[in-house]
């Protein structure tokens, strides 16, 4: 796939204009985790080193299209990004009629979900977007699967659009990971609900060598053998889908491994105790929370014997201190493995921090739907109108 970077334009003298994802999470109007702030700091620079001006914009969270809502405002990441680089970003609340800019400057655009028209990518709004830069870069990852005015219009009418260094980096490694793996290839599909991420499953199933799935989604696969899950979070009207890729897994050879030992709890909750159970023994009272030790074991060796590990999804709910030995297992077991490994998803990177297993992880995506979207082998919108554009531009 072809598309522009910005590394290779000729930026100098030009107004630039940044979509990123500085939807960060904020408390009392400070920034609590400048993770995708940090991603974005190389772009700034180097743009800042070429571009004579610089314009950024951002969604955070989801707020009413039309109207201003303080809480949603990007004023803390402006902030933050003064401090950190050292010079004034400006935070421009009104920017859609034109913005007074001097070479050199910073101005961060408030959040793009202000306009109306945004999510329905209304082309009005795209070309004034549009009509504020000599060169668009699209650098959000986080947001490449939705075709929003501030990420796919906007690019299609500026006139230059191309891509920005974070969201080159993550092509790369993702085109990596799934067009040319080393084998053997296995993908780690955990998380809450089957229904999320079946169509994950079922592309999955046909490109890796070996898939497990853990959590809620192995829970409907548990039922799917006919076993007991009692109170457990699973999906009854997807037990027929989960039954249809254990047999197609089943033909394939390689097969779905469903857990032989899980932890389970007498309640959902922080503080109830674990218990080993062999999978056959779960009682009608009670709800499986984790995989079993036996079965970390199993999987951990599926692990270590990889060539490319990819992973999107905690299997059992880490987040209770009892119930996330499972999910540190496979997170120890990918951080230790010499296998190419990838990670994606907002809950996987929260398993990841709380572990302490990100320096052992090849490369860990900042998207979460446009992780799973990329993995299921879509092309992304904002990634198509990159390709479209890079087409028409002269070379
Ligand atoms: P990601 O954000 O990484 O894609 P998901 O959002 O699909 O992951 O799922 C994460 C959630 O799944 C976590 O909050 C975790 O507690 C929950 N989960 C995992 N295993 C279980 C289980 N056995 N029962 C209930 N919830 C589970
Ligand atoms: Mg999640």
């Amino acid at each position: 796939m072809t598309v522009l970077r910005m590394e290779d334009l000729d930026l100098k003298g030009h107004r630039l204009l940044i979509r990123e994802d500085f939807n960060v999470p904020v408390a009392d109007g400070i920034v609590t985790s400048d993770q995708r702030i940090l991603a974005a700091i190389p772009t700034i620079e180097l743009a800042l080193e070429h571009a004579a001006a610089l314009l950024l914009m951002s969604h955070m969270g989801r707020p009413a299209e039309g109207a201003f809502n303080p809480e949603l405002s990007l004023a803390p990441v402006a902030h933050y990004l003064s401090k950190h680089l050292g010079r004034n970003v400006r935070l421009e609340r009104d920017w859609l009629d034109g913005v007074k800019i001097q070479p050199g400057e910073i101005v961060l655009c408030e959040n793009v979900r202000f306009n109306r028209g945004e999510k329905d990518n209304d082309k009005d709004l795209a070309r004034r977007m549009a009509s504020l830069c000599d060169i668009f870069v699209m650098d959000a990852f986080g947001t490449a699967h939705r075709a929003h005015a501030s990420t796919v219009g906007v690019g299609h009418i500026a006139p230059v659009a191309c891509a920005g260094p974070l969201l080159s980096r993550e092509l790369d490694a993702l085109g990596r990971a799934l067009h040319d793996p080393q084998r053997p290839m296995l993908a780690i599909v955990g998380g809450s609900k089957v229904s999320t991420k079946l169509s994950v499953l079922e592309s999955l199933l046909e490109r890796t060598d070996q898939l497990i799935v853990g959590g809620g989604i192995a829970n409907t696969f548990i039922a799917a053998t006919g076993r007991e899950v009692g109170q457990s979070l699973y999906q009854p009207d997807l037990v027929g889908d989960a039954q249809r890729l254990l047999r197609l897994a089943h033909e394939r050879g390689s097969g779905i491994p469903v857990p032989v030992d899980v932890l389970v709890a007498s309640a959902f909750s922080a503080d109830a105790t674990a218990t080993v159970r062999r999978v056959e023994e779960v009682r009608a009272d009670e709800w499986i929370l984790d995989i079993g030790p036996q079965t970390c074991a199993e999987y951990a060796e599926i692990i270590r014997d990889a060539g490319t590990v990819l992973w999107n999804g905690p299997v059992g709910v880490f987040e209770f201190e009892h119930f996330a030995p499972g999910t540190r297992a496979v997170a120890q077991a990918i951080d230790q493995s010499t296998a190419f490994s990838i990670a994606g998803g907002g809950d996987t990177l929260a398993a990841i921090d709380q572990f302490g297993v990100g320096d052992g992880i090849s490369y860990i995506s900042t998207g979460g739907g446009a992780f799973l979207e990329f993995v299921e082998g879509k092309t992304l919108p904002a990634v198509a109108m990159l390709q479209r554009r890079a087409a028409e531009y002269p070379v």
